[in-house]
């Protein structure tokens, strides 16, 4: 993916500039990947880019990983700084981060080398570059929107080949393997989790797929992402086993009307903790409000979680180009759980639902 590096370093130390930030601290991370396309490991021996208000980027690094750092995509807008085994990195890190306003550091950066960095630069005040970066990367440019599109409908795809072979009889792990298998088959580059919850597994939302044999009457519980050029898919669906009983019935209809109303309530110039409220009400007034245990949806795009985030509290205020997910649940401990999710994007007048499979329960073999 072609990606202008150079116009988000400049972009992040306006911002910098603007909340009067001296220096942004980022540590390997898809906030690093974001803004100069390099993800090294994360280890022990610190690689810090540092973003002075004055527009200055410069990126400290293990002289041992100099030949990755300069073949970064985006080396040539930035000052290489590597040190030797023998140096105090943080000391180098503190000489570009002068200035006496706050040090905004990303959130993926190891507790060690953060306290490294209070050693040497113990007058500053600290805060989380979220503000900062993570509101840059909740607005998709169309490059970005289109892996979004293309990982949405991969996934989609492989969940359509997926139910076109019975589940009964097999097991969590299988099912969710054969998953992870068609993802790459659709064109991810990984497949990161397929989480399939059946009868009541299903009632725990982060289940891991385990030895349970899938029978007739089970509600499943189908919720699985991977990664396209790095962005991700993340969608989920309950199916059923045969015929639906009651209340899987009942239950599935009213997280699909949640599901819809929380989707119809996206447009640019909502706060996002409104989707939240909008999936909410549906769900309170069908006297399930206390089954539903978790928020509506979270952005997605270089992490599967990232701002902004559906849920009471967070007043975002949406834009075209966000992504998140719409992702409402009900959870009937012992007995069945049902979640529907989508990815959707704020679009100049509304929303474009990236996954597009029908949202109506699906009876399978
Ligand atoms: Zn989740
Ligand atoms: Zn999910
Ligand atoms: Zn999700």
């Amino acid at each position: 993916m072609q990606a202008d590096h150079r116009a988000r370093l400049r972009e992040a130390a306006s911002r910098l500039a603007d909340v009067g930030g001296s220096a942004l601290l980022v540590a390997p991370s898809s906030d690093l990947r974001y803004l100069i396309g390099y993800e090294p490991m994360p280890l022990e021996r610190p690689t810090v880019l540092v973003i002075g208000a004055g527009g200055d980027v410069a990126l400290v690094v293990p002289e041992l990983e100099r030949p990755l750092a300069e073949a970064a995509p985006a080396a040539e807008a930035l000052d290489l700084v590597p040190w030797r085994d023998d140096e105090d990195p943080y000391a180098l890190i503190a000489s570009r981060a002068q200035g006496g306003g706050t040090v905004f550091v990303g959130d993926r950066i190891w507790g060690s080398h953060v306290l490294g960095l209070q050693r040497v630069l113990p007058g500053a005040a600290w805060a989380r570059a979220t503000s900062i970066v993570g509101a840059m990367r909740a607005r998709k440019d169309d490059a970005e929107l289109d892996a979004l599109r293309r990982a949405a409908a991969a996934a989609d795809a492989a969940l359509g080949d997926l139910l076109s072979e019975p589940l009964a009889g097999r097991t969590e792990q299988a099912v969710a393997a054969t998953l992870g298998d068609l993802l790459v088959a659709h064109g991810h580059d990984t497949a990161d989790f397929m989480i399939v919850a059946s009868g009541p597994n299903a009632a725990s939302p982060h289940h891991v797929a385990a030895d349970r044999v899938i029978r007739a009457g089970d509600g499943v519980v189908i919720d699985f992402g991977g990664s396209v050029e790095g962005y991700f898919s993340d969608t989920t669906r309950t199916v059923v086993v045969g015929d639906a009983g009651e209340p899987l019935r009942t239950v599935h209809a009213v997280v699909a009307e949640a599901q819809r109303a929380a989707t119809a309530a996206v447009r640019p110039g909502v706060e996002i903790e409104t989707i939240d409220k909008a999936a909410r009400a549906v769900i309170d007034a069908a006297g399930f409000g206390d089954r539903f245990i978790h928020r509506t949806g979270h952005g997605i795009g270089l992490e599967v979680h990232e701002p902004p985030y559906a849920v009471t509290g967070d007043r975002t205020v949406l834009e075209p180009g966000m992504t998140f997910s719409v992702e409402p649940g009900i959870y009937l401990e012992g007995e069945l759980g049902v979640r529907i999710e989508d990815i959707v994007a704020v679009t100049d007048d509304g929303v474009e639902p990236l996954n597009t499979r029908s949202r109506d329960l699906v009876v399978v073999d």
